[in-house]
């Protein structure tokens, strides 16, 4: 496998207002590895803006990381929203906001445009399904949404949720098919950038009691300031083992995605 591989657009449709669904091929001989969890992150080089084909070979030169190659390509972190045939097409929920090359691309993305897929064989969720009897608590932004969903989608029988979910219009909301008993707060309107984030105080009220008990598990993922917030309050207010919960941020208010390094994700849990 190379470190950067090919894979075309197959379709691209508007879920809700703010989400589009963009569907991948893996072009040759490769394919998305199996056993991923609910979050698992996928990395993606874009085309520059104008351009409908991403200059994935870059990644692929044997000196890069190494030597000066020129400016490096877009890339950004998203989120394998579902698995088909085996791992050779994968559904990606990019969320569409203003002023983001991702997010502008996603919105012009059609069938026949290519994107890289850099490939790792190591796993990429922070979700960390517990074993046993489970109580859980999760929590997302737009950009944590895919992930969640996909956790919901893949609860136990007997799993017991509650999710907190910001999202920008009503028209946002989801539905998803779930064997787990899941309720939801949605939070409409507020956070993504057009104004504060109501997650945090969501969370410090909301009525989910014992979340320092050992068959409790939290999730987070959303932007990287509330997060912090969230993951003290988590630990420090609501007394849970750090074991128990893995709060992640997607992404950071005022800061553009393009990072250097493979593995800079915006926050990762301490
Ligand atoms: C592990 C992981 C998984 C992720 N999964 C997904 C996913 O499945 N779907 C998804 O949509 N995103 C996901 N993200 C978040 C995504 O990587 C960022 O939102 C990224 O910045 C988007 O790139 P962009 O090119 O559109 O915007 P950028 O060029 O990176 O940013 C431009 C400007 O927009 C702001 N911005 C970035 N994202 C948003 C937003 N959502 N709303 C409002 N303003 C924003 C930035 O602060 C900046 O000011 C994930 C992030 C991580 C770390």
């Amino acid at each position: 496998m190379s470190f950067c591989e090919p894979a075309r657009v197959v379709s691209a449709v508007s879920l809700t207002p703010h989400m589009r669904r963009i569907s991948i091929e893996a072009e040759g001989d490769w394919n998305w590895p199996a056993g991923g969890q609910g979050d698992e992150r996928i990395d993606l080089a874009f085309p520059k803006p104008g351009e409908t084909e991403a200059d994935y070979e870059f990644f692929n030169h044997p000196d890069y990381g190494r030597a000066d190659l020129g400016t490096e390509p877009p890339w950004r972190h998203y989120t394998v929203r579902k698995v088909h045939d085996g791992g050779r097409r994968l559904d990606i929920d990019f969320v569409v906001h203003p002023g983001g090359l991702a997010a502008d691309w996603a919105m012009r993305a059609e069938p026949g445009h290519l994107l890289g897929v850099f490939w790792s064989e190591s796993s990429r969720s922070h979700y960390q399904s517990p074993s046993g009897p489970r109580r859980q608590l999760l929590v997302a932004d737009a950009t944590g949404l895919p992930g969640l969903g996909r956790i919901v989608e893949e609860l136990r029988e007997g799993d017991v949720a509650h999710a907190i979910i910001e999202i920008e219009a009503e028209e946002d909301r989801q539905e998803f098919t779930t064997r787990g008993q899941v309720t939801y707060s949605w939070l409409v309107g507020s956070g993504l950038g057009s104004s504060p984030s109501a997650l945090f105080d969501a969370v410090k009220t909301m009525d989910f009691p014992n979340l320092d008990a050992d068959d409790t598990y939290a999730w987070v993922a959303c932007e990287s300031a509330t997060s912090r917030r969230i993951r003290k309050h988590l630990r420090e207010i609501r007394g849970m083992a750090r074991d128990r919960h893995n709060v992640v941020g997607y992404w950071r208010e005022g800061a553009d995605g393009h990072v250097s390094g493979m593995n800079d994700e915006v926050t990762v849990d301490a």
